[in-house]
């Protein structure tokens, strides 16, 4: 993604929407961990396990994105699935209006995700070649309660990629998944999404697969849509310009910790967490100036057995004895603009959700133990 964050401006939002969440979020995540056990060679070997989340939290407000930027590896899809309740949590609480979400009978699933849709990243394994697109929308309003005959299958359908910007609707209800471009069928996906009427949308890296130049219109169809249904939006991204150009706000993660987080404009125009820094300074920006490029040193790091301390210790030009030793705290940069790092002082030892929805901290708690799965799959992320 290559969103020029020196010169584009988001469009403006409508009035109603923009600064007017209310206090309370509609959905939380406290002090989510997910350990992945990774899958035994031998019968007698130890044990060991993917530290794919550390201690993570985050509120989603209504009407409002949070951007949840990272390298590939650093956790962000097992947040968003966590939250989508593809991943069960090692550990932490997810609440939706309030209430802790429990059970996991298909009954409740789907009344979950009556609320909660996931769009994928990849438009070309989203959507089963063999189906069209009316079954593709058509489902999700039978199974949800929302049509209960053809023709409202029909009128909705055409609604739905009318507000996905797929015209003449007539001419894309009886297509196929081949006869799209990558571009439609993501639009396709999104009307999907839309199809149950959520209330949170997770869009993980929903325009990384496209063509440079639709990923534009894309953002902005997810922008109206999170304004006009006032939806409350993770936005997943490796792209730390395209998350100021989304999301009023920032989360930024690096090996399944959190390390900077706040209004976007703030996080992205005045980093202060050195993989911050690295990550902006990587980005594609001819304007920017002050910023000089740093050096990328190593790569991310194994999460079987990650560094002890700040796990960007190992990267980190400015890295001090204490940084192996502990996770540092959060310290409060002013304006809801935080950090974790030991450059800024020693940070507080908390971690709960703040009001611009982004926060994380290391807890003094000790982590679980994760109890061998056969079944788990063992993932890198
Ligand atoms: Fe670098 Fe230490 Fe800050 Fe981590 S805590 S980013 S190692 S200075």
């Amino acid at each position: 993604m290559s969103l020029d964050h020196g010169a584009q401006q988001r469009p403006q939002v409508s009035a109603g929407t923009a600064g007017l969440a209310g206090p309370m979020p509609i959905m939380e995540g406290v002090h989510l961990r997910k350990y992945f056990p990774v899958r035994r060679l031998r019968p007698l070997a130890q044990q060991q396990v993917v530290h794919a989340v550390e201690d993570m939290s985050l509120a989603l407000y209504p009407g409002r994105a949070l951007a949840l930027v990272g390298e590939s590896g650093s956790g962000k899809t097992t947040v968003a699935r966590m939250l989508a309740r593809l991943y069960e949590p090692t550990a932490g609480t997810i609440t939706f209006r309030g209430e802790a979400v429990k059970g996991s009978s298909r009954s409740s699933l789907l009344a979950y995700r009556r609320h909660v849709q996931l769009i994928f990243q990849d438009p070309f394994s989203s959507l089963n070649p063999t189906h069209g697109v009316r079954y593709h929308l058509s489902r999700p309003l039978r199974l949800h309660g929302h049509s209960h005959s053809r023709a409202q299958d029909t009128e909705q359908v055409l609604a739905l990629l009318d507000k996905v910007n797929l015209s003449p609707a007539s001419q894309f209800i009886g297509k196929f998944p081949h006869q799209l471009s990558g571009g439609q069928r993501q639009r396709v996906a999104i009307a999907r999404a839309l199809a149950v009427q959520p209330e949170v949308l997770l869009a993980d890296e929903p325009v990384s697969m496209l063509d440079v130049s639709i990923r534009l219109d894309v953002l902005n169809l997810l922008l109206r849509l999170k304004d006009e249904e006032r939806l409350a939006v993770l936005f997943i991204t490796h792209d730390i310009a395209s998350a100021r150009y989304f999301a009023e706000n920032t989360l930024v993660m690096y090996a399944g910790q959190t390390v900077e987080g706040g209004p976007s404009d703030s996080v992205i125009q005045q980093p202060k967490h050195p993989y911050t820094q690295l990550l902006i300074s990587a980005a594609p920006d001819a304007t920017r100036r002050e910023l000089a490029q740093l050096p990328a040193r190593g790569e991310i790091p194994s999460l079987i057995t990650p560094p002890t301390g700040c796990r960007f210790h190992p990267r980190c030009p400015h890295a001090m004895p204490v940084c192996r030793e502990r996770f540092p705290g959060r310290t409060d940069l002013g304006g809801g603009h935080w950090t974790n790092c030991f450059l800024y002082g020693e940070g507080e030892m908390s971690g709960s959700a703040d009001s611009t929805g982004v926060t994380t901290a290391e807890s003094t708690t000790a982590p679980p133990s994760v109890s061998p799965s056969p079944s788990s799959p063992a993932r890198n992320e």
